[in-house]
């Protein structure tokens, strides 16, 4: 494809996602079809080019119908997965330069403007100082979780890196943690039994004299702990663990604080929300999502250390291929020791169009609209009889269980599932089936969640 090939059907690219987000209220939210469907509709590799008149046809024909419309303001599920349009073009910034940021060296603004921004959102989301320098993009929460677990194991024993673990170390959840945390021990090379499920209280929270109490049953009994993770809002119901409090525990066991607020992080921008995260200037890694609630296209988490060289000691290695000048003279970072895979995308491209475009301050308007929001419904299931809230609202994060039973909340849930206007995922809180509603999409406004709360209250 030649440059000006390129300006003529990127045009008509650009119009197709122009088209497809102004119509994409009047599309079912979850996709209908059946397993197999998508494939069925797919033709053999071509053996000759065939430009991409057929491929702008398949979008329709297969793509779409095959698509549940995250972006949809009718989407309640899950979490909110923000791709902006900014962020969408950002994005296509970072493909058309198409540079691997894997090294200072291999592009030397791919490394710069990502430090730039980290260090820059350490201000604006009230992070502590300690942060500073310590930023890095992730591709998810959970590649987050991984680096702070291979850092804590580094820290925590010199010789990991030589002979990996001893098999008595052990790291924290509570039943509420992300499944991301358990994956990232086990990658780790830690078994099942190394991680401790610690109970949590009636509002959900990690039990911390539970907590203390496990460390110590550990530590009396030869274990080393290496990592406890603390979340603020977690993804079952958005409940926000007592983390000043875990982290004296953490303190004094010489234990790796990582704070998980993969979806809860960005409303650290407001100041009114900053109670939430009190704590997390002893922490010593924190992540947040921008692709979840920061109007930024998947993939990009926010991942800061108190640390960097811990974790770059932990995973450096330098074979002789990438040996370079500005390397060797320490005056810069180069990226591919604080993650898992070498090769790194231009990711910060599409933060820095969301930043540019919005403003702090547009952001800022974009998480308060759905707290707002969440705000609203919780006043309108608050006063409802059939309806009650199972734990308390969480920022946008409204859960809420039928008063007549599990039966009851599901088939409304079901009800309003199929009808396509509004999707919606549950959770089980203390064995109750409870449905979550995760306001966020960039699109929702108030006559979408009316529009969903009376389908749900209709439909039995
Ligand atoms: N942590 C929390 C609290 C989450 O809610 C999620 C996903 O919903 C994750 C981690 C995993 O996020 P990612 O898909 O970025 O790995």
């Amino acid at each position: 494809m030649q440059p000006d090939e390129f300006r003529r059907i990127g045009h008509e690219v650009i119009d197709w996602i122009a088209d497809y987000r102004e119509r994409l209220g009047d599309l079912p939210v979850r996709s209908q079809v059946e397993p197999g469907w998508v494939r069925s509709k797919l033709a053999p590799l071509p053996e000759h080019g065939e430009g991409f008149d057929g491929l702008l046809a398949d979008l329709d024909r297969v793509v779409v119908p095959g698509t549940t419309h995250w972006q949809h303001p009718g989407f309640y599920a899950y979490f909110p997965s923000n791709a902006s349009l900014p962020s969408v073009l950002g994005d296509l910034v970072s493909s058309g330069l198409g540079v691997q940021g894997m090294l200072w060296s291999t592009s030397p603004a791919a490394t710069e403007v990502e430090q730039h921004l980290m260090d820059e959102l350490v201000g604006a989301m009230g992070l502590p100082r300690s942060f500073v320098g310590g930023g890095v993009i992730q591709d998810t929460a959970s590649s987050a979780a991984l680096v702070a677990v291979l850092a804590a194991l580094h820290r925590r024993s010199g010789k990991w890196r030589q002979s990996g673990v001893d098999g008595d170390e052990t790291v924290y959840v509570s039943s509420q943690t992300h499944s991301s945390i358990e994956r990232a021990a086990r990658i780790a090379g830690l078994g099942e039994e190394a991680v401790r499920s610690i109970a949590v209280d009636g509002v959900l929270a990690m039990d911390v004299a539970e907590l203390e109490r496990q460390i110590q049953s550990d530590v009396d009994s030869g274990r080393r702990p290496v990592l406890v993770c603390a979340t603020i809002g977690t993804t079952g119901t958005g409940a926000v663990d007592p983390v000043a409090e875990i982290a004296e525990v953490c303190a004094r066991h010489g234990i790796w604080l990582h704070v998980d607020a993969a979806w809860a992080g960005p409303a650290a921008l407001c100041p009114e929300f900053r109670g939430l995260f009190a704590g997390v200037e002893k922490a010593d890694s924190f992540c947040a999502n921008a692709h979840k609630w920061m109007l930024t296209a998947f993939d990009l988490s926010l991942f800061w250390t108190a640390h960097p060289d811990v974790l770059v000691d932990a995973l450096t290695i330098l074979p002789e291929y990438l040996r370079n000048s500005a390397t060797e003279s320490g005056a810069v970072v180069d990226y591919r020791d604080w993650q898992i895979p070498l090769g790194r995308r231009f990711r910060s491209l599409k933060l820095w169009s969301v930043l540019r475009w919005y403003g702090l301050e547009g952001i800022r308007s974009h998480l308060r609209g759905h707290v707002a929001l969440a705000s609203a419904l919780e006043s309108w299931v608050a006063a409802d009889a059939d309806w009650e809230l199972v734990v308390p609202r969480s920022l946008s994060l409204v859960t809420i269980a039928h008063r007549d039973g599990d039966e009851a909340t599901r088939r409304a849930m079901d009800a309003v599932n199929a009808e396509g206007t509004a999707f919606l995922t549950h959770t089980t809180v203390n064995g109750r089936f409870a449905v979550r509603i995760a306001i966020g999409a960039e699109a929702t406004q108030e006559e979408h969640v009316r529009a969903m709360w009376e389908a749900l209250r209709s439909s039995r």
